[in-house]
């Protein structure tokens, strides 16, 4: 990743806002369900909610990869020092078992997956509420903590993890591996790519296939659409790790379910706003059923990560259109400005209103990714392909790019100012061609500027180039006129959406007179 830095703006303040919380939480207490899964005694009590549960741990996780991100993305040292000793209070926990073993519950779940004879179904495995999804969260905050920090801790500690992994699934037959992925087992392939890319380890990438699964992704391969009635985010996740091996195997087959699987959820599954599923599943194909329950928020954070990785093998516009959407519409709503706190679902139903989940007692999965999207709003403002810079998002920013020797800013106050200018600060000779995103919802030509003089530019994929040579402190400036537009729904004409831009336009409509029955709701999972 570029390194990006926010600038004044609606995502700096959210992203401050998201930080609060991180340090808020204790490192104590999100590891205490860690001490317990072995048998020893925790300094603190373990927080409520989910990490209350069989699922404990996946917290811990979360925000090993948010704090590593949030780092990264500000620089506040509290959160670096606060990982530090989360990592020295993981390495005693992992030090207590013999093959390597941490997370939030104790691994006979695991020994009767390893033995071959286990019970499974979709949200429970060897007795337990969905155990790889959980531990998913701690390979992958490791994972995180090592890219962002470099640390070799974090990284000894994961490939631990992994041997433990491998020995225990090494002796399972196909037909086992299959049946055990029938339970939603989180991001396994893309934690095991991910490991290989790093260690380049044979036996990673052997892992990383061993969970791929059949009865879900072959269909994808072939192009049939067999997504209605599957639970969204535990085939997601499947799908950001069949992309990161393509991007290491360069199999078609990898390419063609990814690019597939993404066109049908963006295009005949997603509501206005960028999200996905109604109660956390998908329904038919171009049906937009109002509820409740609609659009858990998680998956929209693990669709932005897939959107991410589908744009390089064939750079167009509409992938970073479906990404703005999704980011102002779902994952910035999804925090209450206020308090910080994230949704769950982001309801559909007319004059129905946002849940939050609570400081210490809520710990759901969307509280988890949650902690990870306000870290992430500094991905994919810019990114750089060999000598071209392309500007996806209009968002206030400085970069430091291709090893710290170009330097660029952006500043806009979109999308209450309609225009943005990127300025090089240094190192301009080594870009070549800038591509701009035309995004869809313009009004209008934006005219695009350098140092004041109108330019002639090229379209391609959607974007705007310019080619030509470079000098610090050039300023390319764009217009983005916006107005007011309709969204219609796939189904029916009659239900529709005001957008101004990119924007889904929403009311404050206060707190009287809510109906009874819109009050209170529960899910079968
Ligand atoms: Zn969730």
């Amino acid at each position: 990743m570029e390194n990006i830095q926010l600038l004044d703006g609606l995502f700096y303040d959210s992203q401050l806002k998201g930080k609060e919380y991180l340090l808020y939480l204790d490192v104590d207490r999100l590891v205490a369900p860690c001490y317990e899964a072995v048998n020893k005694q925790p300094k603190k009590e373990r927080y409520g909610g989910w990490e209350s549960t069989p699922i404990a741990g996946h917290s811990i996780g979360h925000w090993l990869s948010a704090t590593a991100t949030m780092y990264q993305a500000t620089k506040d040292e509290k959160l670096l020092s606060n990982l530090k000793y989360a990592l020295s209070e993981l390495q005693k926990i992992q030090s207590y078992d013999e093959e390597g073993y941490i997370s939030g519950f104790p691994k006979d779940c695991f020994n009767q997956v390893f033995s071959g004879d286990f019970q499974v179904d979709n949200f429970s495995l060897g007795d337990s509420w969905v155990p790889w999804y959980s531990i998913h969260k701690i390979f992958a905050g490791f994972i995180d903590v090592y890219h962002c920090i470099k640390s070799q801790k974090a990284l000894d500690m994961v490939v631990k993890l992994s041997n433990w992994a491998y020995n225990g699934l090494k002796n399972l037959s196909e037909v086992q591996l299959q049946k055990m992925l029938i339970c939603e087992h989180g991001g396994m392939i893309e934690v095991f790519a991910d490991l290989y890319h790093i260690t380049q380890e044979k036996r990673n990438l052997e892992l990383a296939e061993k969970f791929y699964h059949k009865a879900v992704l072959d269909p994808l391969a072939s192009n049939k659409d067999v997504l209605e009635g599957k639970h969204a985010n535990t085939q997601i996740p499947k799908v950001i790790g069949v992309a990161k091996l393509y991007n290491i195997t360069g199999k078609e087959k990898y390419k063609q379910i990814a690019t597939f699987f993404w066109n049908e959820v963006v295009y005949s599954r997603t509501y206005a706003i960028g999200g996905n599923s109604i109660r956390e599943h998908f329904g038919p194909k171009n049906a937009e059923e109002l509820g409740i329950l609609t659009t858990e928020t998680c998956n929209t954070y693990n669709m932005l990560k897939l959107t991410e990785l589908l744009f390089p093998w064939q750079p167009s516009a509409h992938y970073y259109d479906y990404y703005e959407r999704a980011l102002y519409n779902h994952i910035l709503a999804s925090q209450d400005p206020d308090s910080g706190m994230k949704t769950y679902f982001v309801s559909s139903e007319p004059g129905h209103f946002k849940i939050y989940h609570s400081q210490d007692h809520s710990f759901w999965c969307c509280t988890g990714s949650g902690m990870e999207n306000p870290a992430r709003y500094n991905r994919n403002i810019f990114e750089i392909s060999e000598d071209t810079l392309y500007i996806h998002l209009f968002i206030a920013s400085k970069a430091s790019i291709m090893n710290e020797k170009v330097k660029i800013e952006q500043k806009t106050d979109f999308p209450f100012q309609q225009s943005a200018q990127v300025i090089f600060k240094t190192g301009s000779e080594a870009i070549k061609k800038i591509n701009i995103r035309k995004p869809y919802w313009l009004t209008d030509f934006n005219q695009v500027r350098v140092n004041n003089s109108p330019q002639q530019v090229v379209e391609k994929n959607g974007y705007l180039m310019i080619e030509r040579e470079w000098k610090d402190g050039d300023e390319i400036s764009y217009e983005l006129p916006m107005n007011l537009h309709r969204y219609y729904a796939k189904d029916d004409k009659h239900k529709q959406v005001i957008m101004y831009g990119p924007l889904v336009l929403a009311g404050a409509l206060g707190r009287e007179n809510f109906r009874k029955q819109i009050l209170c709701v529960t899910i079968n999972r």
